[in-house]
């Protein structure tokens, strides 16, 4: 680690909210405000549930993963034209620009739009034709990854494979996420053999409410690069110490884990805990427009329910994000430099 300028506490909202970064964890569905789902909606003549923006607000009381996901999907029933994955996504990387994210990798789970009868290549155009608009206008890169539904089978995660080979180019890895509990990594073995062959990075949810045992396998099983999550390594010192030495990043999305009560308080977090054992872990925002906040409120606000966190912890999660990332080594190293002028910024100014 470089030498960090001191800053001083009240200087670090600021700090955390002007540092260059990079988001790894961010489902494009789960970024869909209610404004949008209802303007979706009415652009596209589908029936929603719920009779306005504020009723569907009220119904994002969740008690855990399942009651979330219940709400996601419905959400979802509004996107069918190749337009509406355009605006969605165009709507989360001008506002993740606005958090001052360098790079994002973004989640996209095709099959909860297959099922409905969208065509992946509506899919994937229209959140592809965003990333490149979003380079040239925003001078955010952005890349997509492909991410299987971990509640269905293995053969309908096939499928959509087969789906999505001619548009290859167009995505740079596969993910799993969806309910954990009950559907462990194992489960997708072949599927995510395949995608290895295929030169496709691989990265899995795991350990967010499931057990170590399911970051074991997301390693050892999916040979995965990058654990989603992944917050549930505490209990197990002997998985502690290899996603240490082997750098294998944990993308950890605090408010999240609040909102589905895998932990009580952000107080409570194990963020703290995570980077003290040396863990490359990040903070992102999984699905911000139903757990109150983007990356920067997720920052600032564990920031400031935990004290112990200080302003090289915001370095080294920034940094981290950086190293966790696929991106060419060049461009992380000049995300690098822009973080260090970044932090001397905030100490002298
Ligand atoms: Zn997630």
């Amino acid at each position: 680690m470089p030498t960090i300028p001191i800053i001083a506490p009240e200087r670090l909202p600021a700090l955390l909210a002007a540092m260059p970064k990079a988001e790894l964890h961010i489902h494009i569905e789960g970024s869909l405000e209610p404004e949008m789902i209802f303007a979706l909606a009415r652009r596209n003549g589908v029936d929603l549930p719920y009779a306005n923006v504020e009723a569907l607000r009220r119904a994002y009381a969740f008690t855990d993963l399942q009651s979330f996901l219940d709400i996601y999907y419905a959400g979802a029933s509004v996107l069918l034209k190749e337009q509406d994955f355009y605006d969605m996504a165009s709507a989360y990387l001008a506002r993740a620009a606005m958090d001052n994210v360098v790079h994002a990798e973004i989640f996209f789970d095709p099959q909860t739009h297959t099922a409905r009868g969208v065509a992946i290549d509506t899919v994937i155009q229209g959140l592809h034709r965003a990333c490149v608009d979003a380079r040239a206008e925003l001078g955010i890169s952005a890349s997509l990854i492909l991410s299987f539904l971990r509640h269905l089978s293995e053969e309908d995660a096939f499928a959509t494979l087969e789906q999505a080979l001619p548009w290859m180019d167009k995505f740079i890895g596969v993910g799993l996420d969806s309910s954990e509990l009950g559907h462990p990594p194992e489960k997708f073995a072949r599927v995510f053999a395949r995608c290895r062959e295929l030169g496709l990075h691989v990265v899995a949810h795991a350990g967010e409410e499931g057990p170590p045992a399911y970051i074991w396998g997301a390693l050892d099983v999916l040979k995965a690069e990058r654990i989603d999550h992944g917050v549930q390594a505490v209990h197990d010192a002997a998985l502690m110490r290899r996603l240490a030495e082997e750098r294998i990043p944990l993308t950890v999305c605090p408010l999240s884990n609040l909102k589905l009560c895998v932990f009580p308080s952000l107080a409570a977090h194990n963020l703290p805990a995570l980077l003290e054992a040396g863990l490359v872990a990040t903070v992102n925002s999984d699905d911000p427009a139903y757990f109150g906040g983007y990356i920067n409120a997720n920052f600032i606000q564990t920031f400031a329910a935990l004290p112990i966190l200080t302003a090289r912890h915001a370095w080294q999660l920034a940094h981290n994000s950086f190293e966790a990332s696929f991106a060419p080594q060049a461009e992380k190293r000049a995300w690098g430099d822009r973080l260090q002028a970044c932090f001397e910024h905030h100490a002298s100014a």
